[in-house]
């Protein structure tokens, strides 16, 4: 007897849940609305919403515009691009998650308070992501951006050093990097940390390994780039050397369901819901039919 579960506790975290219902009430007033890089990593999601009428655009784009709408995402967005649309009169649509705002606000006043002193503000996060590229922005550039304890020699020991952290990265790397670091910096020198990991991630983690753990096969539903989603499903391996990562039921190698009896589908906090139930609809059809075959 085979059953398939869907995990309760995955699919969009309230930041990305907002960001996508706004975009869906401007879509739905008319008009032309644009959003600043892809709403969500999840290039499935984010084709629904073009069929809607969202228009993605790049950095490179988004400075040319001129009189128009802008939705920008929950990751965030440095000051730069908040003084381009005052420039070129463009009406933002701001999705930030409250979560990453807070975050840059905070990074935004250590480094104002901080600004007679010698100091650097270390970010653990992942360079070039668009939620990293927020926070950079809020020291005019300067924080130094680390995802390793290789990295650690960019950081200069002899400074005051302010440490933040992506907010999506896992807890544990975190407190790994942070231990490195304070043994690094000199010890006349102060050096803080600040837990800046987002709960909505670093809680799905206990849940997400125990799901895995219970079935003897397991979907990951999820966009190649998403950041916890790297995380979440790592967590889902330790537990279970049987999760497949996929982005959609196109994916889903069907052969594997045939002996499985306890089959489970999960996903990251990019993942919408009715992903996850369509990769639960195409296995029941492809065991319905394999059934119906075998007879
Ligand atoms: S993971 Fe957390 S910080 Fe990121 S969008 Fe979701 S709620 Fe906001």
């Amino acid at each position: 007897m085979l059953s398939i579960d869907i995990d309760e506790n995955s699919g969009f975290c309230f930041g990305v849940t907002t960001a996508i219902q706004k975009a869906e009430e401007e879509l739905k007033k008319g008009g032309i609305l644009y959003c600043l890089g892809d709403i969500v990593h999840n290039s499935i999601e984010c084709e629904r919403l073009k069929k809607l009428g969202l228009i993605t655009i790049d950095h490179g784009q988004y400075r040319q515009l001129h009189n128009a709408k802008v939705l920008l995402r929950a990751h965030g967005e440095p000051p730069l691009t908040y003084a381009i649309a005052k420039e070129n009169n463009l009406e933002l649509i701001d999705a930030t998650c409250p979560v990453v705002l807070k975050l840059q606000q905070r990074i935004k006043r250590k480094w104002e308070e901080t600004a007679d002193d010698d100091r650097q503000i270390v970010i653990y996060g992942q360079a070039g992501h668009a939620e990293v590229l927020g926070l950079v922005g809020q020291t005019d550039g300067e924080a130094i951006v680390i995802e390793s304890q290789e990295q650690i020699e960019t950081i200069d020991p002899d400074k005051d050093t302010y440490i933040y952290s992506q907010t999506t990265k896992s807890k544990e790397g975190y407190q790994h990097i942070v231990n490195a670091i304070k043994g690094y910096i000199n010890s006349n020198r102060k050096c803080e940390s600040f837990n800046s990991v987002c709960g909505q991630v670093a809680n799905r983690m206990s849940g997400i390994g125990e799901f895995a753990s219970s079935h003897d096969l397991v979907f990951f539903v999820c966009g190649k780039k998403s950041s916890n989603g790297k995380i979440l499903y790592n967590e889902c391996r330790k537990m279970n050397s049987n999760v497949h990562q996929v982005e959609s039921p196109q994916d889903i190698s069907f052969a594997l369901t045939r002996g499985a009896h306890r089959i489970g589908i999960c996903g990251a906090t990019s993942t919408p819901k009715w992903l996850m139930e369509n990769c639960k609809e195409a296995i029941i059809k492809y065991h319905n039919n394999s059934q119906n075959y075998e007879e």
